[in-house]
């Protein structure tokens, strides 16, 4: 089976979620190749060779820098032409999940989508995929097209590749690929939050229980005492509190962190599903019957307010 990676970059550091493709496609076996698109991809493509690309592709243009969905649909298609993969995987970040699809759309392949686990079944690629919320677990194949089957991965669903020696080849496209109907003039980066929610390893979220925004310190000083993204429950970002961008759930953002720590937020199965493939949750609420707790892998029943600052004080001194 040929495997293809599609590798991100950002202002060009690799997207730790790279490492997570590999060691999605490295469990299936079979011949892998690695993509990435860059202004300057040469120390990029390195690392990937060093960390189980294994043959990794680098197209290098300046107007690479920036993601534009329509020139690296067409780059990312030569290479595919080039290579022939039965299967092209990448993580579900905004812009890899936008280049699958287009992908998919224009070879005419298959796509699955937000994919949690990927197992073989004879020489079938068989994708595990959440739907309805998550209330049920979807295995999706593809019909043998001939075409490529494209597969986005869950961000933080699969562990990173183990090391592994590779190699690096510059490829060349046509000139054609650089032609585009929209131009990205700049990027801008969100501003305040420091740790991104989508990737963090620790998140920290509160709802109502927080009884108003004034409070939000408490969250902040445990988040920092644990380097954690700050999220939220929709109800709070309804009334105000909090921006959307940190709302968790199914209007949300979903996160698979290591450690979701719920303070004060009663576990509405819309929340849940933002949060419930975290590795290791945390409830804080002062209802014991509260609906969060039977996802809960520890549940601490009382007051936010007491448990909080004894929190974030422990946490500071390393636990
Ligand atoms: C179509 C649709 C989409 C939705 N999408 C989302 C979504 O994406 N994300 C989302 O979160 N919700 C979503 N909701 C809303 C969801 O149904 C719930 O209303 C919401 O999650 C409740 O937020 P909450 O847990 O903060 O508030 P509440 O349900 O009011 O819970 C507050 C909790 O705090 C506890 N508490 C109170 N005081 C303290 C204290 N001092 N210490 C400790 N605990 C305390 C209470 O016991 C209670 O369990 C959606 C709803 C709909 C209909």
């Amino acid at each position: 089976m040929n495997i293809l990676v599609i590798a991100e970059q950002k202002e060009g550091a690799l997207a730790q979620s790279s490492f997570e493709a590999l060691g999605a496609a490295q469990s299936l076996g079979g011949s892998l190749s690695t993509v990435l698109l860059a202004k300057d991809p040469a120390q990029m493509a390195e690392k990937l060779a060093a960390n189980g690309g294994g043959k990794v592709m680098t197209v290098a243009h300046d107007s690479l820098d920036l993601f534009n969905q329509e020139t690296f649909r067409k780059v990312v298609g030569e290479i595919i032409e080039k290579c022939s993969p039965d299967i092209v995987i990448g993580v579900a970040t905004i812009n890899t999940r936008a280049l699958l699809s287009a992908l998919a759309a224009k070879t005419g392949g298959a796509m699955a989508s937000n994919a949690t686990g990927l197992r073989l079944d004879g020489d079938k690629v068989v994708v595990t995929r959440p739907c309805y919320g998550g209330k049920a677990v979807a295995e999706v194949t593809t019909s043998d097209s001939g075409k490529p089957f494209f597969v986005s991965l869950r961000l933080k669903a699969f562990s990173p590749a183990p090391e592994g020696a590779g190699e690096v080849s510059a490829e060349t496209v046509s000139d054609s690929c650089f032609e585009s109907r929209t131009k990205v003039v700049e990027a801008v980066k969100e501003s305040g939050q420091t740790v991104k929610l989508e990737e963090a390893d620790a998140v920290v979220s509160f709802g109502r229980g927080l009884q108003g925004a004034e409070n939000i310190p408490l969250i902040q000083k445990l988040a920092d005492s644990l380097g954690a993204a700050v999220g939220a429950s929709r109800a709070v970002v309804d009334a105000g509190w909090i921006e959307y961008k940190h709302q968790v759930g199914q209007t949300g953002r979903t996160v698979t962190p290591k450690l979701y720590i719920a303070v004060g937020i009663s576990g509405a199965i819309q929340h849940l599903v933002g949060m419930q493939s975290s590795k290791c949750i945390v409830a804080i609420n002062k209802d014991k019957d509260a609906p969060i707790f039977n996802i809960a892998s520890y549940g601490i029943v009382g007051d936010a307010f007491e448990i909080l600052p004894a929190l974030s004080e422990r946490f500071a001194q390393g636990g």
